[in-house]
């Protein structure tokens, strides 16, 4: 810290959340029902990095028993949004367009059909229902989608009623206004730049703020949960901590019809397209490790757009209105790190859901107040915990 820095403290929190995407907002939004005094810290704005740049694809979870611990993720997040997003729209006003309006999944190869039909197994294996459609039943759903014969004999397209989405700017914009009326601090455009600790406790974070030259803060509180997305390593590592999260960057594309072309997520393989109520589609992504670059290339665009329009013709003719990218927290085992950030006791991590933050951002803020709070959790964490496998 430099001494002739002018440094201010907040202080008296029962939790700090350190970086404001959707998993962080969550946290906070869950803590400050629970009756604790709760802030946010955030780099930028919040909710305007992964979180922001996601689809908001949220796929149907297992209606049966099940105990794999990424499916109990899934499970207890597909229940749990549906009751969010209805308590955002009382709470805010606004309708974050959370709506089960199914998921097409689409093979034109034998690798995929074959990629398609295991699925289906697994599908079963969990209690999600679905369904392999005839091209008269893909016609009623939409007319612009191709046609199975246009992709010769291996063409399959299976339907799942229960696949979700929600419209995840406005998701974000809802747990913004939720954290102002719930008199959460947000703290914006103040980056955390170390943690301060002494023994097993946690003392303070040690921020600056962007808005004022050399303004520096302290923010102390009883605990601090980091959820610093695709960046948390870079926090960790002064501590000695090492986590298995990197960044893997994801591009999109943004659409505009007159008029909603088709009513549901269209998947094939990591491609999608996601239609808006308001008939913009989104058409997605890859998965790039490029390490903090974000950025989007003339190659992929073209890509994705040669697909979208291989499965949607009438693309061809749309406004492409924007195209970004953006990094998500990829995790070395693709499980996301949940749990106490050991050795420090009221020190906290929830970071690393990669491809999956959005969906299950609803499951991950009940887990972590019950886990903050000393309470048992609705799931077990321990397959989630910091210090797991290889990394130490
Ligand atoms: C193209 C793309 C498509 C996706 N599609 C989906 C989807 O359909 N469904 C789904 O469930 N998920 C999807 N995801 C994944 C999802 O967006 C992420 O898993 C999720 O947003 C992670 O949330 P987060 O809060 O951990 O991270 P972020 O949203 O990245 O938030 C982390 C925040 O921490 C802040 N921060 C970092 N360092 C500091 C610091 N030192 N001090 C203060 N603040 C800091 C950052 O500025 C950032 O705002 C997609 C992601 C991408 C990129």
């Amino acid at each position: 810290m430099q001494s002739d820095a002018e440094v201010s403290l907040a202080s008296h929190y029962d939790l700090a959340v350190l970086g404001g995407g959707v998993v962080g907002l969550s946290i906070a939004v869950q803590c400050a029902k629970l009756g604790w005094r709760v802030c946010v810290v955030e780099r930028g704005q919040v909710g305007k990095e992964a979180s922001w740049a996601g689809a908001g694809i949220l796929p149907a979870g297992a209606t049966v028993s099940v105990d794999d611990p990424i499916e109990q993720l899934r499970q207890l997040s597909d229940r749990l949004h549906e009751e969010w997003a209805a308590w955002l729209l009382d709470f805010t006003q606004i309708d974050n367009e959370y709506r089960r309006s199914g998921g097409l999944y689409l093979a034109r190869s034998p690798a995929e059909r074959a990629t398609l039909r295991g699925n289906c197994i697994w599908w079963e294996e969990l209690g999600i229902g679905y369904r392999k459609l005839s091209m008269h039943e893909v016609c009623n759903l939409s007319a612009t989608i191709a046609p199975i014969e246009s992709y010769g004999s291996a063409g399959e397209y299976y339907w799942i009623q229960r696949d979700a989405k929600l419209r995840n700017p406005r998701h974000l914009a809802a747990l913004k206004v939720a954290c102002r009326k719930l008199n959460i601090d947000l703290f914006e455009h103040t980056e955390v730049l170390e943690l301060n600790a002494s023994g097993s406790t946690i003392e303070r974070a040690e921020c600056a703020s962007d808005l004022h030259e050399d303004h520096r803060m302290q923010i102390v509180a009883q605990r601090y949960c980091l959820t610093t997305g695709a960046w948390t390593a870079q926090l960790l590592k002064p501590l000695g901590i090492e986590t298995g999260i990197y960044p893997v960057r994801g591009q999109m594309q943004l659409y505009r019809f007159d008029q909603i072309p088709f009513p549901c997520v269209i998947n094939e393989g990591h491609r999608y397209m996601v239609p808006r109520e308001d008939g913009r589609v989104l058409v997605g992504s890859c998965e790039e490790e490029v390490g903090f670059v974000k950025a989007t290339t003339q190659e992929m665009m073209e890509q994705l757009k040669a697909w979208a329009v291989s499965v949607c013709p009438k693309l061809a003719q749309a406004t492409l209105e924007s195209q970004w990218s953006g990094l998500r927290p990829g995790s070395i085992d693709a499980f996301p790190y949940l749990g106490t950030l050991y050795p420090y006791t009221n020190g906290f991590i929830a970071a690393g859901h990669f491809r999956h933050g959005l969906h299950w951002s609803t499951a991950t803020a009940l887990l972590m107040g019950q886990h903050m709070q000393g309470e048992s959790t609705a799931i077990d964490l321990e397959p989630f915990r910091l210090h797991r496998g290889n990394v130490q």
